[in-house]
């Protein structure tokens, strides 16, 4: 089995329309590269929690960031997380209420995630996922001062156990149905980006810099 398609771990098996599961490096660091919100999951004494949170991805890892109040990283250990980002291409339109689907491509990551405790490697995942949201903005900003960096805890999790579920297509409709009436079909949907809006205190004379009005995914 090539390093590109790696067999999953027992846990991270597509079951459910396994046609439609992927392992593959680069459909996994695609669809994450694309996203970007995570949805990451916890087991906590009060029950499961997902809470919405931003990443970045540096080759086979996630960084995760926050502040030391956060739920997820206060407890300055390692934890067990499940991490979900999904990307929604399109609402799948059917004959039947039953068939209705979303074409979606999506990655759920499992692993412990382990705090980053040197502060070069956490000033570099903070710049990792900041170049995630807006690529550019590192370099279009000044440098962390180094109590932001000891002020910010950050997460590292492998990305050894993942998998893909990509769904792509037309409804898949009973035969039956074909003959009714109904429309069918796929409604494509996307991110909208819409025109920059400069802080009310921005400096006269500063322009729009090209990472902002370029932004696009
Ligand atoms: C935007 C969106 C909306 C969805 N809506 C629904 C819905 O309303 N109802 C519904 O039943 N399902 C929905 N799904 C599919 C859902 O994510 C699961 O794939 C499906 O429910 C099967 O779950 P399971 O735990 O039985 O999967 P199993 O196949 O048993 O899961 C085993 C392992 O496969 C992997 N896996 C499962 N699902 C995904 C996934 N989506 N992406 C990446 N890896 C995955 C995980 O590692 C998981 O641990 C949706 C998916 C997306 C992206």
């Amino acid at each position: 089995m090539s390093q590109e398609n790696q067999v999953p771990s027992g846990r991270t098996t597509v079951q459910r329309l396994p046609d439609r599961g992927s392992y593959d490096r680069e459909t996994i660091h695609s669809i994450l590269d694309e996203g970007l919100l995570a949805h990451v999951g916890i087991n906590t004494e009060q029950g499961p929690v997902v809470i919405p949170m931003l990443y970045g991805r540096d080759e086979e890892h996630l960084f995760l960031h926050g502040s030391p109040a956060s739920r997820l990283l206060r407890e300055g250990r390692s934890v067990e997380l499940c991490v979900t980002v999904s990307l929604i291409d399109a609402l799948v339109v059917a004959r039947s209420l039953f068939h209705h689907s979303m074409n979606y491509r999506s990655v759920v990551v499992m692993g412990q995630a382990s705090p980053v405790e040197d502060l070069d490697v956490r000033s570099r995942a903070l710049d990792v996922i900041s170049e995630h949201v807006i690529p550019g903005r590192v370099a279009g900003t000044r440098p962390h001062h180094e109590k932001e960096i000891k002020g910010t805890l950050v997460l590292s999790m492998s990305l050894s156990e993942a998998s893909a579920k990509i769904r792509t297509g037309p409804p898949v409709d009973d035969a039956e149905d074909h003959e009714l009436d109904t429309w069918a079909g796929v409604l494509p949907l996307g991110i909208k980006v819409g025109t920059p809006i400069p802080d009310p205190q921005l400096r006269e004379g500063i322009a729009t810099p090209e990472h902002i009005l370029q932004w696009h995914r």
